[in-house]
């Protein structure tokens, strides 16, 4: 199995990217920013619970995006890999995720971090903002809450797999197909 992190901050480029990676490598793209939008979709009792965090831009608890992702994994068996997007946000996601991969007799394979300045980052987000009308994209406070939650809680995690040799730095300004080919160059060397 192809198991890839794709991580960075918010507005980073994740979503774009995930799209064009699971065309190229099969993989199932697990995105718990999207999971827990269906929830709240589907008005269910965790996405009422959880939009109240993601609206002020903070983390929902460990607990509820780990289940997520437990199901999922449950769930696709028989998938040749998936691309982690959004998650793991903390330490204790990404040890988590490690005992569930394991429990699979499976390995995440490698992590690509997207860089991008805080400058960027929030002309994207307000941009996306304006265009998806998603409520945590149109305010500036709650984007620099995120970029604070990602900073304070999340970068950390980049190091966690670095400790392991899964880490790669890609530049994630610049044109999306020029930044699609960095990261396809950096999984084909790490398979
Ligand atoms: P995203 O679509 O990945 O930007 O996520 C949107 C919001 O969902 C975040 O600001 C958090 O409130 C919540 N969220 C998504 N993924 C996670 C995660 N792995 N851990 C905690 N909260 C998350």
């Amino acid at each position: 199995m192809l198991n890839i992190v794709l991580f960075g901050p918010p507005g980073a480029g994740k979503g774009t990217q995930s799209q064009n990676l699971i065309e190229k490598y099969k993989l199932v793209h697990l995105s718990t920013g999207d999971i827990l939008r269906s929830e709240i979709a589907a008005g269910t009792a965790l996405g009422l619970e959880a939009k109240k965090l993601m609206d002020q831009g903070i983390l929902v608890p460990d607990e509820v995006v780990i289940g997520m992702i437990d199901s999922k994994l449950n769930a696709n068996k028989t998938a040749g890999g998936f691309i982690f997007d959004g998650f793991p946000r903390t330490i204790a996601q990404a040890e988590a995720l490690d005992r569930l991969l394991a429990g699979h007799n499976e390995k995440i394979s490698c992590m690509l971090s997207l860089r991008v300045t805080e400058e960027e980052l929030t002309r994207r987000l307000l941009l996306r903002g304006a265009e998806s009308g998603r409520p945590d994209d149109a305010n500036e406070t709650v984007i620099r809450k995120r970029i604070h939650e990602y900073e304070s809680k999340t970068a950390a995690v980049a190091e966690y797999y670095n400790a392991q040799g899964k880490l790669t730095e890609i530049d994630g300004i610049g044109e999306i197909d020029a930044i699609f080919g960095a990261l396809c160059t950096a999984i084909d060397a790490r398979r």
